[in-house]
């Protein structure tokens, strides 16, 4: 574990969970990982998302993850429903802003933060931000990192 703290928010001693990957193609549901190639398995987390300017978003939804790369999925086009479906009623302003998944929270923290929705600080103190946020790309015979990213260090 030698990771480099971020500089884009600030850190908190939470371990950091799983390695990401928003998944941008519609016609790809990811039921296999795309780094090993085993099936897939529905997980459902609450993820936690920066809207700009200055939103913070905790969404409970289900993902794809794999176990043996601890890699976790979550569909670009459903995540943005989701956020759409959340601020239409509230602040549609905010629809279509840029946006950042920074991470998941515990169910128990999820919990304590429904009783007290605007204090942030308890969001930021109990996140646990991704290990890495990585790409694919199709390929012709099977789905490759990204070149145009960083190699992900293997932990
Ligand atoms: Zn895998």
């Amino acid at each position: 574990m030698s990771q480099k703290p971020s500089k884009k928010f600030r850190i908190n001693e939470q371990t950091r969970l799983h390695t990401f990957f928003l998944n941008p193609y519609e016609n790809e549901r990811f039921t296999r990982c795309p780094k090993c190639g085993a099936l897939t398995k529905a997980r459902k987390k609450v993820f936690v998302i920066h809207i700009e300017p200055g939103q913070l978003l905790n969404l409970n939804m289900t993902g794809r993850y794999c176990p043996a790369c601890d890699l976790m999925i979550l569909h670009k086009d459903v995540v943005e429903g989701l956020m759409a479906a959340a601020f239409t009623q509230i602040n549609p302003s905010i629809i279509g802003n840029e946006y950042l998944i920074m991470g998941t929270l515990d169910r128990k923290t999820w919990l304590d933060i429904q009783a007290q929705p605007h204090n942030y600080s308890l969001v930021f103190d109990n996140l646990h931000v991704f290990k890495h946020v990585v790409k694919f790309e199709p390929e012709h015979y099977g789905w490759v990192p990204d070149p145009t990213l960083k190699k992900e260090k293997t932990e």
